[in-house]
């Protein structure tokens, strides 16, 4: 990664810093292992299963997972904290060149951005460094 790059990708964590996350949820046993919730809605989220004709669905996750697309709960849309996929990276660093994130950019886009970037470092360096050029960054050097 260029210096440039990486006085993009250190401001963007440092963006990303202020990012409400939380851990991951998910019914198991329910049919719809694909929606996540948070911690708050997950057991109301299994009631809920249960009550549409689930008996065995339960409660599962809490934990960190890999995700194909920047996971929300599914009732409060709470960001959930993720590893992206490289399908997931892809389609994030796809969307920054086809958008690029401006000056303003928010903690959420941030941090998305940041874990893309981390996945896939090369796919990443040219929108970071039109983001550092944007922001009038100085390279970063190992020294600074
Ligand atoms: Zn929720």
């Amino acid at each position: 990664m260029s210096p440039l790059a990486k006085a993009a990708l250190a401001k963007l964590e440092e963006i990303a810093k202020d990012v409400e996350l939380v851990d991951g949820c998910w019914i198991a046993d329910g049919d719809c292992a694909e929606f996540n919730y948070c911690e708050k809605c997950i057991d109301d989220a299994v009631l809920s299963r249960i009550g549409e004709g689930f008996p065995d669905a339960i409660r599962d996750g809490g934990w960190t997972t890999e995700h194909d697309t920047p996971p929300f709960c599914e009732w409060c849309e709470a960001k959930i904290r993720y590893n992206p996929t490289d399908e997931c990276s892809y389609s994030e660093l796809e969307h920054f060149k086809t958008y690029p994130p401006d000056a303003d950019i928010g903690p959420e886009e941030a941090y998305d951005l940041v874990a893309a970037a981390e996945n896939s470092v090369s796919d990443a360096e040219p929108i970071l460094v039109a983001w550092a050029t944007l922001m009038g960054l100085e390279p970063k050097t190992e020294e600074s």
